[in-house]
């Protein structure tokens, strides 16, 4: 994509979220790229750990310490994957044709 400088111009004075709703997500509705392991989360106490770090509000932390997702949402940055205690999460690119195409966010 070619990029005048005008329009490079428009996007820097775009919020954050203002450009990460340019992007385009190609959900996957029957298979999450995401899997949690419940019990490990619960015993490592990483789940807050895991919603900050997000920065796409993938994760919710529930009353009983569970996590629960949104992987449409995923931008496939892996934030996630550098804070979890290992073992509680399964993460994997989503399957070919689906996720995010990036729109200059
Ligand atoms: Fe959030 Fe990035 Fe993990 Fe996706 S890969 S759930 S955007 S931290």
């Amino acid at each position: 994509m070619t990029t005048t400088p005008g329009t490079r111009r428009t996007l820097l004075a775009l919020s954050v979220p203002e450009r990460l709703a340019r992007n385009r997500f190609d959900t996957d509705d029957e298979e999450s790229h995401i899997e949690v392991n419940q019990e490990l989360v619960k015993a490592t106490g990483c789940a807050k750990a895991i919603v900050n770090c997000c920065a796409a509000h993938v994760y919710t932390e529930e009353p009983d310490g569970s996590l629960s997702v949104e992987y449409a949402a995923c931008l496939e940055c892996g934030a996630c994957l550098a804070v979890a205690a290992p073992g509680t999460l399964v993460w994997h690119y989503p399957r070919g044709g689906f996720g995010v195409q990036y729109r200059e966010g």
